[in-house]
């Protein structure tokens, strides 16, 4: 099956799915807006993602940290002073690109070609095409800055977060102190977060507001290897689980080289999604990032008085050294069984949510030539679905609406139900295929003979009759198989 980004693009706007932001004005380039049908599918993806991931286990528990957080974090993660890309300039039209995202003219990157990153020779210019022809590389940085209080005294910069994960190191102290999780446990966040990307691409998949789902698993070192092979297993699992044919879903483990300098380990769940060189894009990362994070923020709080002394300004100092007895720091942990006390490595299964939903809508797409013409259809698994069921009145007369908005409405109390009225029959179902919902429901004149209405499936399109009093369980059980 080959579907076309530019399918899946055009059906998402003919159908409400996804608008680009600030469309009227003429439009704001890498931010986007769900739309109802659109924020209904986002909306099942975070669900599905939380039951997963927060409400079926037992070692995780859940936070919903702020977006804007004390500025010294950043200095702590490392985002203020090294999260940037590599970027060059095309000499000729002044498009900027990320180094690594450049390609030569068989459309490689250089790590597909085993070229060297910043030999930009031999490669072409994403805008203008012409080839080779940039400045040398430089560093562009990610994150966005804004201001904060209105006083000589209290402003400061502040940063618009780009990872969630960070919201997660900051409270681990305050979870452990009022919960009784015990190592090994995790913290779960989903939310926004924000990059000024330089090379944005495809529709939702890069974007500059996004949003993730992140955990952080705490856990004894020397356990770590085995809860990241965990991890591992369980978020490749979720997306097979919701539909994902795992033809198209691959792990590629990160080279030695290409490891952050604290990690021990860093996996990326790729799918294979229809655009770019080679198709393989990151979906979502995983990683070993041992106790690294916690131990930059015992710095971090070490740190805060020459902050203020340096007149809040983040440039103007540098970190603590760390402490020798770190490990019995604030964010350590106490283990009571074992008498011991240490800093916990983590495991970070990091997971777009946008990124997610754009490799489910692909995954679902599909194409079927019938008799009476083409049907585009969504094939989402039942859990994502926008909506469950759309219930249909044959025809506008003899009480069928009546029943028919009857029947919708007891359905709506259980999951998203949708009444339609409008048109042919046919074009009613076509319009719920390209919408994804799993069932369509008519009510005919035979009604009153047989108490029964007409279920369509919307994958085989087989119809059955099901007496009135059923359909609520009929439903279910067909979105539990
Ligand atoms: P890249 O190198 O491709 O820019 P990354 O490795 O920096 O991405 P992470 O920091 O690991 O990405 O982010 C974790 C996950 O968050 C990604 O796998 C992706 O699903 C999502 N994500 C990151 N950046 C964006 C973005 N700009 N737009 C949409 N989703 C994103």
């Amino acid at each position: 099956k080959l579907t076309k980004l530019d399918d899946i693009v055009s059906l998402c706007k003919r159908r409400g799915f996804i608008f680009q932001s600030s469309e009227i004005y003429g439009g704001l380039a890498s931010c986007y807006d769900y739309g109802p049908l659109g924020c209904e599918l986002k909306r099942n993806v975070r669900q599905a993602w939380w039951k997963a991931m927060v409400q079926m286990r037992d070692d995780v528990v859940g936070l919903d940290s702020s977006i804007l957080m004390h500025p010294l974090i950043w200095k702590a993660s490392g985002h203020a002073d090294h999260f940037s890309d590599l970027i060059v300039e095309c000499k000729k039209c002044h498009t900027r690109t990320r180094v690594d995202h450049l390609t030569d003219k068989d459309g490689r990157t250089a790590e597909e070609s085993g070229g060297e990153p910043a030999d930009t020779k031999d490669k072409v210019c994403p805008n203008c095409g012409t080839v080779g022809n940039f400045t040398e590389p430089m560093a562009f940085k990610l994150m966005f800055e804004t201001e904060m209080g209105a006083n000589a005294d209290d402003r400061m910069t502040l940063y618009m977060r780009p990872e969630t994960a960070q919201g997660i190191f900051a409270n681990f102290r305050n979870v452990l102190d009022t919960t009784r999780v015990k190592v090994p446990f995790g913290i779960a966040q989903i939310g926004k977060s924000f990059r000024n990307e330089v090379t944005t691409k495809a529709f939702i998949f890069r974007t500059r507001e996004f949003e993730q789902g992140e955990i952080e698993f705490f856990c004894e070192p020397g356990t770590d290897d085995q809860w990241y092979e965990h991890w591992k297993q369980q978020r490749f699992d979720w997306y097979v689980s919701l539909g994902i044919n795992p033809d198209n879903l691959r792990m590629r483990d990160h080279a030695q080289d290409e490891l952050a300098h604290y990690a021990k380990g860093c996996v990326d769940i790729e799918y294979r999604f229809p655009f770019g060189s080679g198709d393989w894009q990151e979906l979502e990362g995983i990683a070993n990032r041992t106790d690294y994070d916690l131990r930059q923020h015992q710095r971090g709080m070490r740190s805060i008085n020459d902050w203020i002394e340096a007149g809040r300004d983040l440039t103007k100092i540098e970190l603590k050294e760390e402490s020798q007895d770190y490990h019995k720091g604030p964010l350590s942990y106490f283990d009571e069984q074992q008498k011991k006390r240490y800093i916990p490595y983590v495991i970070e299964p990091s997971a777009g949510i946008d990124r997610s939903t754009l490799a489910f809508l692909v995954d679902a797409y599909d194409e079927e030539e019938l008799e009476g013409g083409p049907r585009n259809l969504l094939r989402f698994h039942p859990d994502l679905a926008p909506v469950k069921a759309a219930v249909f009145p044959l025809v506008k007369r003899d009480g069928m609406p009546d029943i028919a908005r009857n029947i919708c409405d007891g359905l709506k109390k259980h999951f998203a139900a949708f009444y339609d009225e409008k048109g042919a029959i046919g074009r009613r179902y076509r319009r719920q295929d390209e919408a994804g919902t799993p069932f369509c429901i008519t009510v005919d004149g035979q009604i009153k003979e047989d108490n029964c209405v007409t279920v369509r499936h919307r994958d085989t399109m087989v119809q059955e009759r099901v007496n009135v009093d059923q359909v609520l369980n009929y439903l279910r059980d067909g979105m539990d198989n």
